[in-house]
Protein backbone atom coordinates (compact mmCIF):
# COMPACT_ATOMS: atom_id res chain seq x y z
CA UNK A 1 0.00 0.00 0.00
CA UNK A 2 1.40 3.40 -0.84
CA UNK A 3 0.96 6.44 1.86
CA UNK A 4 0.94 10.43 1.03
CA UNK A 5 2.28 10.47 4.68
CA UNK A 6 4.68 8.05 6.96
CA UNK A 7 4.79 9.51 10.56
CA UNK A 8 7.35 8.05 12.75
CA UNK A 9 7.73 8.37 16.08
CA UNK A 10 10.02 6.80 18.95
CA UNK A 11 7.53 6.34 21.25
CA UNK A 12 4.08 5.25 21.07
CA UNK A 13 2.50 8.99 21.77
CA UNK A 14 4.92 11.15 20.22
CA UNK A 15 3.28 10.96 16.75
CA UNK A 16 -0.16 12.31 18.32
CA UNK A 17 1.67 14.86 20.66
CA UNK A 18 3.69 16.44 17.88
CA UNK A 19 1.81 16.18 15.16
CA UNK A 20 -1.40 14.86 15.63
CA UNK A 21 -3.69 17.59 14.40
CA UNK A 22 -2.00 17.61 11.20
CA UNK A 23 -2.78 14.01 10.89
CA UNK A 24 -6.26 14.64 11.60
CA UNK A 25 -6.47 16.98 8.75
CA UNK A 26 -4.75 15.20 6.32
CA UNK A 27 -6.59 12.24 6.68
CA UNK A 28 -9.76 14.56 6.51
CA UNK A 29 -8.09 15.98 2.90
CA UNK A 30 -8.19 12.73 1.90
CA UNK A 31 -4.50 11.78 2.24
CA UNK A 32 -3.30 8.25 3.30
CA UNK A 33 -1.65 8.40 6.17
CA UNK A 34 0.35 5.65 8.27
CA UNK A 35 2.31 5.63 11.82
CA UNK A 36 5.56 3.92 12.91
CA UNK A 37 6.28 3.68 16.29
CA UNK A 38 9.96 2.64 16.55
CA UNK A 39 9.52 1.60 20.48
CA UNK A 40 6.87 0.01 22.15
CA UNK A 41 7.59 2.62 25.12
CA UNK A 42 8.48 -0.02 27.53
CA UNK A 43 10.37 2.17 29.60
CA UNK A 44 7.94 4.77 30.24
CA UNK A 45 7.12 4.61 34.39
CA UNK A 46 3.60 4.40 33.87
CA UNK A 47 1.75 2.04 32.14
CA UNK A 48 3.95 -1.13 30.44
CA UNK A 49 4.39 -2.31 26.58
CA UNK A 50 0.92 -4.44 26.17
CA UNK A 51 -1.10 -1.77 27.43
CA UNK A 52 0.51 1.21 25.22
CA UNK A 53 -0.20 -1.68 22.58
CA UNK A 54 -3.61 -1.31 22.97
CA UNK A 55 -4.45 2.36 23.55
CA UNK A 56 -1.65 3.05 19.92
CA UNK A 57 -4.32 1.12 18.40
CA UNK A 58 -7.06 3.25 20.19
CA UNK A 59 -5.51 6.69 18.66
CA UNK A 60 -4.71 5.16 15.15
CA UNK A 61 -8.33 4.47 14.78
CA UNK A 62 -9.34 8.11 16.26
CA UNK A 63 -6.97 10.01 13.67
CA UNK A 64 -8.20 7.86 10.77
CA UNK A 65 -4.80 6.54 9.61
CA UNK A 66 -4.40 3.61 7.23
CA UNK A 67 -1.72 1.73 9.24
CA UNK A 68 -0.02 1.39 12.27
CA UNK A 69 3.23 -0.79 13.23
CA UNK A 70 5.94 -1.07 15.73
CA UNK A 71 9.28 -1.69 15.15
CA UNK A 72 9.89 -3.07 18.58
CA UNK A 73 13.23 -1.42 18.95
CA UNK A 74 14.86 -1.16 22.60
CA UNK A 75 13.21 1.84 24.59
CA UNK A 76 16.24 4.32 25.87
CA UNK A 77 18.72 2.47 23.92
CA UNK A 78 18.43 2.13 20.39
CA UNK A 79 21.14 3.09 17.99
CA UNK A 80 21.44 4.75 14.90
CA UNK A 81 23.70 1.78 13.07
CA UNK A 82 23.09 0.20 10.23
CA UNK A 83 21.03 -2.76 11.24
CA UNK A 84 17.96 -0.17 12.60
CA UNK A 85 18.70 1.91 9.01
CA UNK A 86 18.05 -1.22 7.41
CA UNK A 87 14.94 -1.73 8.93
CA UNK A 88 13.69 1.70 8.72
CA UNK A 89 14.77 1.41 4.51
CA UNK A 90 12.55 -1.31 4.36
CA UNK A 91 9.20 0.12 6.11
CA UNK A 92 10.04 3.34 4.06
CA UNK A 93 10.19 1.23 0.74
CA UNK A 94 6.79 -1.20 1.44
CA UNK A 95 4.60 2.41 2.11
CA UNK A 96 6.70 4.85 -0.37
CA UNK A 97 5.44 8.17 1.37
CA UNK A 98 5.64 11.47 -0.45
CA UNK A 99 6.59 13.10 3.07
CA UNK A 100 7.56 12.35 6.31
CA UNK A 101 7.32 13.35 10.07
CA UNK A 102 9.16 11.91 12.77
CA UNK A 103 10.30 13.30 16.11
CA UNK A 104 12.19 17.03 17.04
CA UNK A 105 15.74 17.29 16.56
CA UNK A 106 16.30 18.99 19.79
CA UNK A 107 14.53 17.40 23.07
CA UNK A 108 14.53 16.67 26.45
CA UNK A 109 13.89 13.13 25.98
CA UNK A 110 16.98 11.05 24.43
CA UNK A 111 15.34 9.25 21.53
CA UNK A 112 13.83 12.32 20.50
CA UNK A 113 16.76 13.95 18.48
CA UNK A 114 18.50 10.30 18.14
CA UNK A 115 14.86 8.51 16.27
CA UNK A 116 14.65 12.11 14.26
CA UNK A 117 17.96 11.60 13.16
CA UNK A 118 18.05 7.71 12.52
CA UNK A 119 14.70 8.05 10.33
CA UNK A 120 16.47 11.44 8.72
CA UNK A 121 19.30 9.10 7.85
CA UNK A 122 16.89 6.12 6.81
CA UNK A 123 15.15 8.55 4.23
CA UNK A 124 18.42 9.72 2.55
CA UNK A 125 19.53 5.76 2.56
CA UNK A 126 16.46 4.64 1.06
CA UNK A 127 17.04 6.42 -2.15
CA UNK A 128 20.19 4.60 -2.99
CA UNK A 129 19.26 1.84 -5.48
CA UNK A 130 23.13 -0.24 -4.37
CA UNK A 131 21.12 -0.63 -0.82
CA UNK A 132 19.11 -4.07 -1.56
CA UNK A 133 16.29 -4.43 0.82
CA UNK A 134 13.76 -7.53 0.98
CA UNK A 135 10.55 -7.74 3.48
CA UNK A 136 10.46 -10.90 5.55
CA UNK A 137 8.66 -13.80 3.80
CA UNK A 138 8.96 -11.42 0.08
CA UNK A 139 10.93 -12.99 -2.88
CA UNK A 140 11.26 -9.62 -4.42
CA UNK A 141 13.77 -7.16 -3.73
CA UNK A 142 12.77 -3.51 -2.93
CA UNK A 143 12.66 -0.20 -4.89
CA UNK A 144 14.65 2.68 -3.96
CA UNK A 145 12.59 5.17 -2.27
CA UNK A 146 13.11 9.02 -1.17
CA UNK A 147 10.83 10.82 0.57
CA UNK A 148 10.22 14.38 -0.85
CA UNK A 149 10.53 16.19 2.21
CA UNK A 150 10.97 15.01 6.08
CA UNK A 151 9.76 17.31 8.65
CA UNK A 152 9.69 17.41 12.08
CA UNK A 153 7.78 17.89 14.78
CA UNK A 154 8.15 19.66 18.13
CA UNK A 155 8.06 17.71 20.99
CA UNK A 156 8.76 19.14 24.89
CA UNK A 157 10.94 21.61 23.98
CA UNK A 158 9.81 24.82 22.44
CA UNK A 159 11.82 25.13 19.60
CA UNK A 160 11.22 27.21 16.78
CA UNK A 161 9.73 26.20 13.87
CA UNK A 162 10.58 27.27 10.36
CA UNK A 163 6.66 26.45 9.11
CA UNK A 164 3.31 26.40 10.93
CA UNK A 165 0.68 24.13 9.54
CA UNK A 166 -3.21 25.25 10.95
CA UNK A 167 -4.92 22.86 12.85
CA UNK A 168 -7.72 24.74 13.41
CA UNK A 169 -10.96 22.39 13.76
CA UNK A 170 -8.83 19.39 14.89
CA UNK A 171 -7.57 19.85 17.70
CA UNK A 172 -10.61 18.14 19.77
CA UNK A 173 -9.52 14.96 17.62
CA UNK A 174 -6.05 15.40 18.69
CA UNK A 175 -6.50 16.00 22.86
CA UNK A 176 -8.98 12.48 22.24
CA UNK A 177 -6.17 11.02 20.50
CA UNK A 178 -3.53 11.89 22.96
CA UNK A 179 -5.99 10.70 26.03
CA UNK A 180 -6.68 7.21 24.39
CA UNK A 181 -3.30 6.93 26.42
CA UNK A 182 -4.62 7.18 29.30
CA UNK A 183 -1.79 5.16 31.26
CA UNK A 184 0.46 8.08 30.40
CA UNK A 185 -1.36 11.42 30.73
CA UNK A 186 -3.47 13.12 33.21
CA UNK A 187 -5.92 11.44 35.21
CA UNK A 188 -6.42 12.72 38.53
CA UNK A 189 -7.61 8.68 39.98
CA UNK A 190 -4.25 7.42 38.71
CA UNK A 191 -2.61 6.18 41.73
CA UNK A 192 0.67 5.64 39.07
CA UNK A 193 4.03 7.73 39.98
CA UNK A 194 3.74 11.41 38.69
CA UNK A 195 5.93 11.98 35.55
CA UNK A 196 6.90 14.83 33.85
CA UNK A 197 3.96 14.27 31.30
CA UNK A 198 1.04 13.17 33.44
CA UNK A 199 0.68 16.10 35.40
CA UNK A 200 -2.26 18.78 33.71
CA UNK A 201 -0.15 21.66 33.08
CA UNK A 202 1.73 19.06 30.39
CA UNK A 203 -1.14 18.05 28.80
CA UNK A 204 -2.93 21.81 28.66
CA UNK A 205 0.57 22.85 27.49
CA UNK A 206 0.06 20.88 24.36
CA UNK A 207 -3.19 22.91 23.55
CA UNK A 208 -1.81 26.56 24.62
CA UNK A 209 1.35 25.75 22.46
CA UNK A 210 -1.22 25.03 19.78
CA UNK A 211 -3.37 28.00 20.50
CA UNK A 212 -0.46 30.51 20.63
CA UNK A 213 1.33 28.99 17.27
CA UNK A 214 -2.49 29.64 15.76
CA UNK A 215 -2.57 33.26 17.64
CA UNK A 216 1.11 34.14 15.65
CA UNK A 217 -0.72 33.30 12.62
CA UNK A 218 -3.96 34.49 13.10
CA UNK A 219 -5.69 30.97 13.04
CA UNK A 220 -7.32 28.88 15.78
CA UNK A 221 -4.47 26.02 16.51
CA UNK A 222 -1.21 25.58 14.70
CA UNK A 223 1.23 22.90 14.44
CA UNK A 224 5.40 23.71 14.16
CA UNK A 225 7.73 21.94 12.18
CA UNK A 226 11.87 22.27 11.62
CA UNK A 227 12.78 21.42 7.99
CA UNK A 228 15.84 19.78 6.31
CA UNK A 229 16.04 22.23 3.51
CA UNK A 230 13.58 24.98 1.91
CA UNK A 231 10.18 24.42 1.71
CA UNK A 232 8.99 25.55 -1.86
CA UNK A 233 5.95 27.11 -2.50
CA UNK A 234 3.76 27.32 -5.83
CA UNK A 235 2.78 31.38 -5.69
CA UNK A 236 2.53 33.84 -2.90
CA UNK A 237 -0.73 32.95 -2.64
CA UNK A 238 0.08 29.55 -1.51
CA UNK A 239 0.80 31.07 2.09
CA UNK A 240 -2.05 31.88 3.90
ZN1 LIG B 1 8.56 10.12 23.27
Amino acid sequence: MKLDILVFGAHPDDAELGAGGTIAKEVSLGKKVGIVDLTRGELGTRGFAEIRDTEAAKAAKILGVEVRENMEFADGFFVNDKKHQLELIKIIRKYRPEIVLCNAVDDRHIDHPKGSKLVSDACFLSGLVKIDTKLEGDENWQEAWRPKQVYHFIQWKNLKPDFVLDVSGFIDKKTEAIMAYSSQFYDPNSNEPETPISSKNFIDSVNYRARDLGRMVGVEHAEGFNVERFVAVDNLDSLI
